[in-house]
């Protein structure tokens, strides 16, 4: 008998257990997959850690999460500085005054402010009804068409005059020479992984992976007095209330024989014609001095039950359903729901820290 069991290892259950061990009491992960880490899981190939569901970089301006996690990894001190693609052409990201210069030949803030006034003016709308007119408004015309639409439209597997505009509330454009994607104080990648770090947080913890709970619900709710579950609440409650929606990725990995193959770890392709909306090269979040590289071409995918679920479409209609869920839910004495699956949200891994750790004073003190 366990106090508790927890389904899934990925960030949120492993924050969990550790919480759990840490207060003297005993748990069960249990994990169905193949391997620990759920999404934020690296494999070594040739070397280099690969980040199996997607890049990962980790940020936050909460110091109790960052240095929470630094008990496990040391972290290096990599900045996400993606670039665009774009037929050919490099512009960097964020929208700062790199990009201005790439797009315009600006190069003061004044004359960028200038001419993203005057091309929203010539082509932005008072009330946007899709994401076209939004991001026309919010940025004008050359850094929609060129930055914005080509990508959005691919990620989201529809034309942009029929996505609401919701979707890009915010444009946000850096009036400094900063490629420093995020704002955050903290930032950094895990120095040999996240499947590492994750390994350091569940330290002496069980794991028994390949095991689905929800096969054999009955005989693991007999293992332990409570019971924590971050896979899909719909999956829980064997989609009563119908299916939750996602959207999908489908990723592939190559070897390349070349020692840097894109100069950078995250490149964007931002035209409508590539079919895939970014390149990784995984070396380098951590600077593997290798002769070989690995990279990975991310698809956007439409998703359907059984696929690997990666962004919840958190839209009213599929809101409505969660709700119902969530209801249910809460009506679950012995488990609790929690992770991007469990409460069926989008959520960067401090979030999702955050909220395993706040989940766990409230369970355990
Ligand atoms: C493409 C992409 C890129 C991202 N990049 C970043 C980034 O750069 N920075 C950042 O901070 N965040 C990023 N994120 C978010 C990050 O992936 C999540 O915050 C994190 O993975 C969520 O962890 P979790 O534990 O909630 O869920 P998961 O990692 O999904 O873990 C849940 C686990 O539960 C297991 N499970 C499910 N059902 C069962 C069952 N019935 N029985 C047993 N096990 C079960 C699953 O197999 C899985 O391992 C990104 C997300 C995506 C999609």
């Amino acid at each position: 008998m366990y106090d508790y069991l927890i389904v899934g290892s990925g960030i949120f259950g492993a924050t969990f257990a550790n919480k759990v061990k840490k207060a003297g009491k005993t748990a069960l992960i249990i994990e169905k997959r193949n391997h620990i880490g759920g999404n934020i899981y690296t494999e070594q190939i040739e070397g280099i850690n690969v980040h199996k569901y997607g890049a990962h970089i980790f940020h936050t301006s909460n110091k109790k999460v960052w240095d929470y996690v630094n008990e496990f990894a040391e972290f290096n001190r990599y900045t996400n500085s993606p670039i665009a693609n774009f037929k050919g052409k490099i512009y960097n990201m964020p929208f700062n005054m790199n990009t201005f210069y790439q797009m315009w030949g600006t190069v003061t803030p004044g004359e960028a402010s200038a001419k993203i006034k005057e091309q929203v003016e010539q082509y932005g709308v008072e009330n946007p009804k899709n994401v076209e007119e939004q991001a026309l408004s919010l940025v004008g015309k050359d850094i929609y068409e060129t930055l914005v639409k080509g990508y959005t439209e691919k990620q989201w597997g529809r034309p942009a005059t029929e996505l609401p505009p919701e979707i890009i509330k915010r444009l946000p454009l850096r009036m400094t020479y900063d490629n420093n994607y995020f704002n955050d104080t903290y930032q950094g990648i895990p120095i040999g992984g996240y499947t590492n770090l994750i390994k350091n947080m569940i330290q002496g913890i069980e794991v028994r992976l390949g095991t689905d709970y929800l096969s054999n619900k009955e005989y693991f709710d007999s293992l332990a007095n409570k019971v924590l579950y971050t896979g899909p609440v719909d999956r829980y409650f064997d989609y009563i209330f119908g299916e939750l929606e996602y959207r999908s990725l489908k990723f592939e990995t190559e070897v390349l024989d070349t020692s840097n193959y894109q100069g950078n770890a995250v490149v964007n392709y931002t035209d409508a014609i590539t079919p895939y909306t970014r390149i990784i090269e995984h070396k380098h979040f951590e600077g593997a001095d290798t002769s070989k590289t690995v990279i990975t071409k991310e698809y956007p995918a439409q998703w359907k039950k059984g696929d690997e679920a990666f962004y919840p479409l958190n839209d009213e209609k599929n809101m409505a359903v969660y709700k119902k869920y969530k209801e249910k839910a809460d009506l679950e004495g012995k488990i609790l729901f929690g992770g991007r699956l469990g409460t069926y949200e989008y959520l960067d891994m401090h979030k999702v820290i955050e909220k395993a750790l706040d989940l766990a004073d409230e369970e355990l003190s």
